[in-house]
């Protein structure tokens, strides 16, 4: 049996997860959940989970928890705590910077990761990768692009390949005008043509953000330089990316895009699952192809410099979006108000520090009270 602990475990991965988990009841234990304040559904999962370890960062939230027969953590060290714990894979799929510590945590404690949370590559993959090498400690990628490329190499991360082909469904706005979009609300994008995700998530891969930040991991987990990776518009979400030989011979992932598929493999590496999804029919499968457009989609570009300059600006980019994201959530500001503002944070902002987990946390306050000051 592995032991499974998972971090957000009442958000989209977290249940879809859990969703994975109930298909494999003889392989796999929770040991372990945790969430901010959804309280209610965590009740449920704990009833059916039975998890000896459960932890809940909103201290007010914890409160609401009725006692049981597991050790309970809350306030801020909840989710710190709960990464210390011996199990042989720890999920984690908070969104936010808030991933960033718990998976140094875990790293440090010697535990195996399936990476869900974006920002713990995006803002400090330098520092991550390198206690993984250092601990020999695998990063399992959950994303489905990334597990798509793991799975072309093989599961061998050090595969010498020539390039990545990064795919895209290009979001709910894809081949709309900058005219068109940019009076389009959230709620609009919140339609998002294939994948079933969280909110945060669907904006930003409605301003290809999403897929700048995806860049930035690929990088890190598969040692790339981002010129050495480029992005494929594809709105079927049927290819789920492609590995490039320097032989021209090219090696991608299919299936229906579900996320179901890439947490499986992760859960099961390095066997392979049984059967959990009906595999693609090709009768009646078109695909389609397409460049980004760096123009209509200004984020994307401002990723790929971001990419390329590492230290702290992937931080800085990153607080400024999600703070956007959240006004352009609650209607108060515009579709390209957020590229604009993620670039001024950038200019304002140096990013020549060194990087470590202290600078990281103290850029990512400044720049958010930044945004919060000028909209
Ligand atoms: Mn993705």
């Amino acid at each position: 049996m592995k032991r499974v602990v998972i971090l957000g475990s009442t958000g989209s991965i977290g249940t879809q997860t859990l969703d994975v988990i109930r298909q494999y009841k003889d392989e796999f234990e929770v040991v372990g959940l945790a969430c901010n304040s959804n309280i209610l559904l965590l009740q449920k999962q704990i009833q059916e989970f039975k998890p000896k370890y459960v932890a809940v960062s909103d201290e007010k939230a914890a409160q609401r928890l009725p006692k049981g027969d597991f050790t309970l953590f809350d306030g801020d060290l909840a989710i710190t705590s709960l990464c210390t714990v011996e199990c042989d894979i720890l999920l984690n799929a908070l969104v936010g910077i808030e991933g960033l510590s718990p998976t140094i945590t875990a790293l440090k404690f010697g535990t195996t990761i399936a990476l869900a949370n974006k920002e713990t590559l995006v803002t400090g993959g330098d520092i991550v990768m390198k206690l993984a090498k250092d601990n020999n400690i695998d990063i399992l990628p959950v994303d489905s692009e990334h597990s798509a490329i793991w799975q072309c190499l093989d599961f061998n991360k050090d595969k010498k390949i020539d390039k990545i082909l990064l795919t895209a469904s290009g979001g709910a706005f894809r081949g709309k005008t900058k005219d068109e979009i940019k009076n389009l609300r959230a709620q609009d994008a919140l339609k998002h043509p294939t994948w079933n995700m969280g909110n945060k998530v669907t904006i930003d891969s409605a301003t290809l953000m999403n897929k700048g930040l995806e860049v930035i991991e690929a990088m890190h987990l598969f040692n790339m330089s981002p010129k050495d990776i480029e992005i494929i518009v594809h709105k079927e979400s049927i290819v789920h990316s492609m590995i490039q030989y320097k032989d021209g011979s090219i090696i991608g992932q299919l299936s229906y895009p579900d996320m179901k598929l890439p947490i499986q493999v992760a859960l099961n590496y390095p066997k392979r699952g049984d059967y959990l999804f009906s595999p693609l029919s090709f009768k009646d499968l078109t695909l389609h192809f397409e460049t980004a457009d760096l123009e209509t989609f200004p984020c994307l570009k401002i990723a790929l410099d971001v990419a390329a300059k590492r230290g702290l600006a992937p931080t800085i980019m990153n607080a400024a979006n999600e703070e956007l994201v959240q006004l352009y959530l609650k209607d108060k500001i515009k579709f390209y108000d957020i590229s604009d503002n993620i670039q001024k944070a950038l200019d304002k902002f140096a990013s020549e520090d060194s990087l470590t987990l202290f600078n990281i946390q103290r850029v990512d306050y400044d720049v958010r009270e930044f945004i919060k000051k000028s909209i």
